[in-house]
Order: structure tokens, then sequence, then C-alpha cells
């Protein structure tokens, strides 16, 4: 059975993180966001070190230990009964991440709906990710170049995962409104998405 599926996407500081918490928290939602699982990694992990070299310099993590995470993850979430593959829909944000993940993720995913939070204002996402490394203290939001290096990835990286899953699917959010406003636009799209539709 492959699980039920909704897609964040979006540049670095486009309010992914954001949505999916709040998401998480409605009932048969289930809130994956691959950056918090690494963050979480205890240092004796030696992931957490590799997490720590790529980050750093806004590349990918390579792909093969990546869903090897996610797999243990989930599947640890739904043996410990905090996922719910038959009920729950899956609310992944920061992965897929390239094309070849997607592939890599094809036989375990069945993607109903893309939310692309778009933000075509460049300044707005660095002055968001700079914000964000003080609340949160991250490393790789504090560093303009980092920063630039992370959006240059995902142009050139993450951003042909929409074509790989098809327009048709993709749901196009304006994510330089507030937050609420954001919310509001996901929610009113979400409850019309075939299969979540009830
Ligand atoms: P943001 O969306 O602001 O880039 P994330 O927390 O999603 O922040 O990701 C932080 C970093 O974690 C990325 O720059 C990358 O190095 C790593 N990362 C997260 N998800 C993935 C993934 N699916 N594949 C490879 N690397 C990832």
């Amino acid at each position: 059975m492959k699980y039920r599926t909704i897609l964040l996407f979006g540049a670095p500081g486009a309010g992914k993180g954001t949505q999916g918490k709040i998401l998480g928290t409605i009932p048969n939602f289930f809130h994956f966001a691959c950056g918090d699982v690494f963050r979480s990694l205890s240092a004796a992990n030696p992931l957490a070190r590799v997490f720590i070299e790529y980050s750093s310099r806004g590349k990918l993590v390579p792909d093969e230990p990546t869903i090897e995470l996610w797999q243990q993850f989930i599947e640890n979430c739904e043996r410990t009964g905090r996922f719910h593959p038959d009920t729950d829909i899956l609310v992944l944000d920061g992965i897929p991440r390239n094309v070849h993940q997607a592939e890599m993720l094809a036989n375990t995913l069945d993607v109903m709906a893309i939310f692309y939070l778009h933000c075509p204002d460049f300044r707005k996402l660095v002055e968001r990710l700079q914000r964000r490394a003080l609340k949160e203290n991250r490393l790789d939001d504090a560093n303009l170049k980092v920063i630039r290096d992370r959006l240059k990835t995902y142009d050139l990286e993450t951003k042909p995962v929409l074509n790989f899953y098809g327009r048709k699917l993709v749901h196009r959010i304006d994510s330089t409104q507030t937050p609420v406003q954001v919310l509001g636009d996901i929610l009113g799209r979400i409850a019309k998405v075939r299969g979540i539709d009830g």
C-alpha cells in the first residue's frame, strides 16, 4: 500500500515548515519535515556529521542515507502508532528534494497534491531566513553565501520535482501573503482534493 501524500513545496524560507506544523495538528494529517529529522539526530549518529557537512555548504545530503532515514523514521512512527497510513494523509516538507529522490519514493508515495508556496521575491526569502537564523539558531540561515547556495540548489535540483509529478497536481499559492492567508488558501484547496474530500 502506498502512503497517501501531500507535498509542501517551495524555496527555503517560503514557509513550508510553518504551514506543515499547522497542518500536522489537523486530525488524520501527519507532518514530516526532513530537515527537522536531520537536526534531531544525536551527535553520536554518523549521519549527523554528514548532515552538517552538506547543509553548512547549502548542499543536499546524499540521496541514499536521506531516503533510508526517512523510511526508518516513518516505519518507526507506524510501529509506535503515531502514523496510521490507512487513515492518515502524509504531509511531506522538504522531501523529495530532487528527481532522484522522487524516483526512489515512487513505489512508496501516492502523491495526491502539491502545494507550491511560490515566492518570486528573492529579497523576501533572504530576509525570512536571516530572521529565522536568530530565532531558531540555524547556522545555515545565518550566512548570506550559504543562503544563496541553498537557493541555487533549490532552483537547479529541487524545482524539477514539479515536472516529475506533473502540473496537474500542483496548486500554486502566493507565499508572500501572511501565514494566515497562506493557510486559508491551502485549506480552501485541500478540502477539494479528490481522496481527501471525504
Ligand atoms: P530549508 O527548507 O530552509 O532549506 P530544511 O530544514 O528543509 O530547510 O533543510 C535544511 C538542510 O537539510 C538542507 O539545506 C539540506 O542540506 C538538508 N536536507 C533536508 N531535506 C533534505 C532532503 N530531502 N535531501 C537532502 N538534503 C536534505
